[in-house]
């Protein structure tokens, strides 16, 4: 039997609660489709930074190295100063693996509302891609005279036409298994330098692609586009800031935190891939069973799908879409169980979903995402 090596890091708030549900479905998913799942805990976030003063060692990177895939769950906590796990374990783990890639699917499922009058299950299926290593992230500057009258701080911003082009190539690859068609956001009108870099790869990148389209919109513009009209996009190409801002946008849009889920994503296949839900550890709920678990069974589902196991991936997004959508609410005491016993739902409905029902087709992110892990694979047999 094919046995996949995943490295589970639960993290603190509401990330244990929701990656146990999350693993539920996975499992659950796995048997059903004939294959295995070695899941081994990994002690990071701010738990461990507390304990020990450590946020990441090399050890723990060369150990998660190994494994096939990275599954996440939420890292942060009140007691622990911005920055320090953000930048020293995500962001650190990102670059290490070299997940050049973030991939943020805004898809509204059928019997979900969306807070946005008109957006329905047959208008918004999108899909952001992030360039994730890079722009304003990298973490370049200084501040000088802090806290006085003189304090000046300058935040340095990195664009390479290498990441560039990895982040673009991927997202017309993508949007050729889906609908045909890129839009690049940016704020080419004012951020000039990298504005022209991100628009000639776009140009570059396009005459491999004939057959998608490919358009622009500004990203202040697109704060008012992908809410009010998501069906006009089908894969969204953007750098890191602006990347972060429009899909927590499109996160409300397809329902709420609690619904989306994300892929931080090594394209060479050349170290693992990172999946966790896009919210943070939430710590005004955690502990009381209030946590929606379906973004991580989602981005668990990515990981499935990242890992080439298409029907596995398709099941786990349609046992999720269809429990979600019997949901009394979306979030809190009033989600119709606890996060643990909705993991639990979810894992029955794996065994007996019709994918077909749910997941919108080969031209699904799910599908587009393992028709690339296996060809990425065949290509290196
Ligand atoms: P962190 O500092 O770790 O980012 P945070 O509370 O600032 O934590 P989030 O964890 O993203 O940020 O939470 C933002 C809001 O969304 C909180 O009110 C939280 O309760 C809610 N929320 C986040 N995730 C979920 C979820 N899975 N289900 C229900 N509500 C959630």
């Amino acid at each position: 039997m094919r046995t996949y090596r995943l490295a589970v890091v639960k993290g603190d708030g509401i990330g244990p609660e929701v990656t146990e549900a999350a693993l539920r479905g996975m499992h659950a998913a796995a048997r059903r489709c004939g294959f295995s799942l070695d899941a081994a805990d990994v002690d990071l976030g701010a738990e461990r930074y507390l304990r020990t003063g450590e946020v990441l060692d090399e050890g723990t990177v060369s150990a998660l190295r190994t494994h096939d895939a990275v599954l996440l769950g939420a890292v942060g906590d009140p007691r622990v100063p911005p920055g320090i796990l953000e930048r020293g374990l995500i962001v650190a783990l990102r670059v290490a693996f070299a997940q050049s890639v973030n991939i943020r699917p805004v898809r509204l499922y059928p019997g979900v509302q969306s807070p946005i009058r008109g957006v329905t299950d047959q208008n918004c299926d999108l899909v952001v891609i992030r360039e994730n290593t890079e722009g304003l992230y990298t973490g370049g500057g200084a501040l000088a005279h802090a806290g006085t009258a003189h304090a000046v701080a300058v935040q340095n911003s990195l664009t390479t036409v290498a990441a560039t082009t990895d982040t673009v190539e991927f997202a017309f690859r993508l949007a050729q298994a889906r609908r045909r068609r890129v839009t690049l956001c940016h704020k080419t009108n004012i951020l000039m330098h990298a504005g022209q870099l991100w628009q000639e790869v776009v140009d570059q990148v396009a005459l491999r692609y004939p057959e998608v389209e490919h358009d622009y919109v500004h990203a202040d513009a697109m704060c008012q586009h992908l809410p009010l009209d998501p069906g006009r996009f089908d894969v969204v190409v953007t750098d890191n800031l602006f990347g972060d801002i429009i899909s927590d946008l499109g996160a409300t849009v397809q329902g709420g935190l609690g619904l989306a889920a994300s892929a931080n994503y090594n394209v060479a296949g050349t170290a693992p891939s990172m999946y966790e839900p896009v919210h943070g550890s939430a710590p005004d709920i955690a502990g009381k069973g209030w946590a929606n678990p379906a973004a991580a069974a989602l981005s668990a589902a990515l990981c499935l799908a990242g890992l080439g196991e298409r029907e596995a991936a398709l099941c786990l997004e349609a046992a999720t879409a269809s429990v979600l959508a019997e949901l009394p609410s979306l979030a809190g005491p009033g989600m119709g169980g606890d996060t643990a016993a909705l993991g639990d739902r979810i894992a029955a409905r794996v065994m007996d979903v019709d994918p077909a029902q749910h997941t919108g087709g080969d031209g699904s992110l799910m599908s587009a995402l393992s028709r690339i892990a296996r060809e990425r694979a065949a290509a290196v047999i």
